[in-house]
């Protein structure tokens, strides 16, 4: 596509990402199939190739309106797009530059403005997360439907491993799934710790920038990442072998520290190792196959429904790995129709695009519960509390399936 950008960001960083990105978009519109938004709305600029094209405008000088705004705002950031674009568009990178470009020319109603800071304050920070939802937790029964589905019950986190092991690896703890799912993380400590393996969180990270970044606020997200590079980098001096993430949205993100802070001299070569040292906790378990095979020995045993989140199958294009591992160990995992369609959780969207995503989740449980399954399984925080607020079926995370088939062994 041919591009002439504005004065404005031709010659910034942002402008000449932006613009090599553009360049690629052949607008051929194959992306517009996957689209869940341009699925359920059917409207050419609730699809990527009419967001690209918003943005394009954008980029070349036409200010942005309301209607821009919005149409961007609908955008889940699924990036299932990307997976779809035979062009190779980098489209979650095109539309953080240009949501960020339309914030500034944009203001948006108090409303808004008062739930966006509010969700960008509390959100990563742990110390004021973590007492409010167990605020939330202690009176859940006496919530309107709309705050419950936001605030699971009290979860027990079972004991943490207390073996010391010659190989270390580091776990993010993050931000909110420490206070709504503290057993995901303990229950990969364990896990791990059966392989000879321990894990470590490092004190002072947290929040992995995602939160931030998305609702627009670039330079507080990019404190995040240097704050968690600052915190994690002694250990990694010291020879933690992995980064490991439990939830793919802080994966997919930490994954991408290294472009994130190339253009920081102070953080670039750091950042960029942090981004290498990063595996989800599937591609490190899928390398341990035989070791964990062995202690389990086809023990699970269960009907799951597994749900790829979008920032595991399209943001880091990691599939068939949890699959692998839990059909290895003897569960009959089945994958939905539609399964590279987002459930419509995509962080805070099912906060500020409520309508939406609750479609998206009930379209999602639908397929999922199709094949009657036991449990469903995912792997990320978001998914789990968005799919669990419209069922009856359990939702976990699939490493607490893994670690109480261990415990039984
Ligand atoms: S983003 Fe890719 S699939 Fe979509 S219109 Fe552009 S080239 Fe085609
Ligand atoms: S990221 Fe998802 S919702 Fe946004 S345009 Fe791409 S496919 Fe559609």
């Amino acid at each position: 596509m041919q591009t002439n950008l504005a004065d404005f960001i031709k010659h910034t960083r942002e402008g000449k990402e932006a613009d090599a990105i553009l360049r690629n978009c052949v607008h051929c519109g194959f992306c517009t199939a996957t689209c869940p938004t341009y699925q359920l709305l059917g409207d050419e600029l609730d699809g990527p190739r009419g967001r690209i094209y918003l943005i394009k405008q954008v980029l070349e000088g036409k200010p942005a309106t309301a209607k821009t705004q919005l149409h961007l705002d609908r955008c889940l950031t699924c990036r299932n797009c990307e997976t779809t674009c035979p062009s190779g568009v980098q489209y979650g990178r095109l539309v953080d530059i240009g949501r960020k470009i339309v914030e500034v020319q944009v203001p948006r109603p108090l409303g808004q403005r008062v739930l966006r800071t509010a969700l960008k304050q509390v959100l990563p920070r742990k110390w004021l997360f973590t007492p409010a939802m167990k605020a939330g937790q202690a009176v859940r029964g006496l919530l309107p439907k709309s705050l419950q589905n936001k605030v699971p019950p009290k979860q027990d986190a079972g004991a943490w491993p207390s073996r010391q092991h010659a190989r270390k690896m580091l776990l993010l703890d993050g931000c909110v799934q420490p206070a709504m799912a503290p057993n995901i993380n303990a229950a990969a400590a364990r896990v791990f710790d059966a392989l000879d393996v321990q894990l470590v969180i490092a004190p002072g990270a947290g929040c992995c920038g995602a939160i931030r970044h998305h609702l627009n606020d670039h330079d507080a997200g990019l404190k995040d990442m240097r704050r968690n590079i600052d915190a994690w980098w002694p250990l990694v001096e010291a020879g933690a072998e992995a980064i490991v993430m439990t939830a793919s949205g802080c994966g997919v993100t930490v994954k991408d520290y290294g472009h994130m802070l190339a253009h920081d001299p102070a953080y670039a070569e750091k950042a960029a190792r942090i981004s290498l040292l990063t595996k989800d906790l599937s591609e490190l378990l899928y390398e341990f196959d035989s070791a964990l095979q062995a202690k389990l020995n086809g023990k699970i045993g269960k009907r799951v429904a597994w749900h790829p989140p979008c920032t595991l199958q399209h943001g880091q294009q990691i599939r068939g790995k949890v699959e692998g591992i839990l059909r290895a160990a003897g569960v009959d995992v089945q994958l939905c129709n539609d399964s590279h369609l987002c459930c419509g959780s995509a962080g805070t969207y099912s906060v500020l695009q409520p309508e939406l995503s609750y479609k998206l989740r009930d379209d999602k449980l639908a397929n999922l519960q199709a094949g009657n399954p036991e449990l469903i399984v995912s792997a990320n925080i978001g998914c789990l509390t968005h799919l669990q607020s419209g069922t009856a079926t359990p939702v976990r995370h699939w490493i607490e399936l893994i670690d109480s088939a261990l415990a039984r062994a």
